[in-house]
């Protein structure tokens, strides 16, 4: 082998600690220096240039989340391994404020520790976020105009799944934006612009009837639904339930086979009328999804007095289950209101086999992620079904534990 792994950076108050950590990183192969204090720390941090750091939570001059602070703002870009023999929820705390602050890569070490979990950490790939989703694009209102008028909005599907027997149980059709010249404009930019413009409605129509007449087309005889997301500010329109149900019968397609999916029906500026609205929807046969479950947007108070028929659990719950014993308590809880009130529950944002087998495993019903599939174009979709159809079975081969 020539030259080390890696350079690792160890900033630990007690020296033992610290000696361990370097021990175990010497043998995996890795260059050590160790720090006491924060000043040696960042002394260290531009001559050494460290591919791995790792800090201990609790320092008497310095805490471990200043630290991260000060990681992020010099764009220190290695990985992170924050250790502590604090509370296991005081670190994935401390982990997500490190993510927040947009640092990659970063890896809890539970003190005491095992030399093999160091080892794992020192192994892991720094995972690369996506940058730059929301800053990227710049994109104007008159753009916006101009892609409604001219009826340009795309279509993406991401199927639905039975946690249980993995059969495709419906889609949720999401709006795409791909403006010439520019690339892609994210809908968390363009949906809220659309909302302030008071084009929402126009967006809303468009997405809802491409997705209908696609539907009618492809899952004619399936027993699957589809899924259109409603923009809470078209709540003060009470025509808005005669308005689908008639886009519904243009196509041919049953209002049971349709879900509306809604965040903050709160914030719409007549709660009254807005009420009214989902009430209709329900009477018309239409299912009603609560979005964004858990979010300050979907909160129990709209739970328990709207006629919602679906709770679809926040993707920040359900992407981390698999690692964070506290998702899964409130993933546990979620499901647990949802079935109290009768309601279907839909994970989503699930991103891997163990989230999905843990979900199946605690009753929830349907799942969503890219782990099953990525919102995609229509005609990718057979592709991705014969796929999927195929997939390994739990059983079959790789149990997950657990
Ligand atoms: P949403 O309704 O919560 O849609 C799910 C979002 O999660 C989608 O983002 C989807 O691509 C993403 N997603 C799905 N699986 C995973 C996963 O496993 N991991 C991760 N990290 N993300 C996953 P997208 O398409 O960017 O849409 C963002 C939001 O924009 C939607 O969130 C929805 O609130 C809004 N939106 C999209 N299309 C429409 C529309 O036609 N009308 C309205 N009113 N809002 C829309
Ligand atoms: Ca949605
Ligand atoms: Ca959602």
């Amino acid at each position: 082998m020539t030259g080390p792994r890696g350079r690792l950076l160890v900033l630990d108050d007690d020296e033992a600690v610290a000696a361990t950590i370097a021990l175990v990183a010497e043998t995996s192969g890795f260059e050590v220096a160790t720090a006491a204090g924060f000043d040696a720390f960042w002394t260290a941090l531009h001559a050494f240039a460290p591919t791995h750091v790792t800090l201990d939570l609790s320092m008497p001059e310095v805490d471990g989340i200043v630290v991260l602070q000060r990681l992020a703002k010099d764009g220190y870009d290695g990985t992170v391994i924050v250790c502590s023999g604090l509370d296991r929820r005081v670190l994935e705390a401390a982990q997500r404020s490190a993510l927040e602050h947009g640092l990659e890569g970063v890896g809890l070490l539970p003190k005491p520790f095992l030399p093999a979990d160091l080892r794992a950490l020192l192994d892991a790939p720094v995972e690369r976020r996506a940058r730059g989703r929301s800053g990227a694009t710049s994109i104007g209102e008159s753009a916006l105009r101009a892609v409604l008028a001219e009826r340009r909005l795309e279509v993406a599907y991401q199927p639905k799944v039975d946690c249980a027997t993995g059969e495709v149980v419906g889609f949720e059709a999401l709006a795409r934006w791909n403006e010439p010249g520019v690339g892609p404009v994210p809908p968390d930019v363009f949906v809220p612009m659309a909302e302030r413009l008071g084009l929402v409605d126009a967006l809303t129509e468009q997405v809802l009837n491409e997705a209908l007449a696609w539907f009618a087309r492809a899952e004619a005889g399936a027993r699957t639904h589809l899924a259109v997301n409603l923009s809470a500010r078209s709540l003060d329109d009470v025509a808005l339930a005669d308005r689908i149900e008639r886009a519904c019968a243009a196509h041919g397609v049953a209002p049971q086979r349709v879900v509306l999916e809604l965040t903050e029906t709160a914030s719409s500026s007549d709660p009254i009328a807005a009420h009214d609205v989902l009430t209709r929807f329900r009477i018309k046969g239409l299912a009603l999804s609560i979005d964004d479950f858990g979010t300050g947007h979907s909160t129990l108070v709209q739970l328990a007095r709207r006629p919602f028929s679906e709770l679809k659990i926040d993707r920040q719950f359900v992407a981390d289950a698999a690692t964070s014993r506290e998702s899964r308590v409130i993933v546990r809880a979620m499901l647990g209101l949802a079935h109290g009130l009768g309601l279907v529950a839909t994970a989503e944002g699930v991103e891997d086999a163990a989230t999905l087998a843990f979900l199946a495993e605690v009753g929830c019903d349907r799942a969503q992620g890219y782990h099953i599939g990525r919102p995609m174009a229509a005609d990718a979709l057979p592709a991705w079904a014969s796929a999927w159809a195929q997939r390994p079975r739990p059983g079959s081969s790789v149990e997950p534990g657990t």
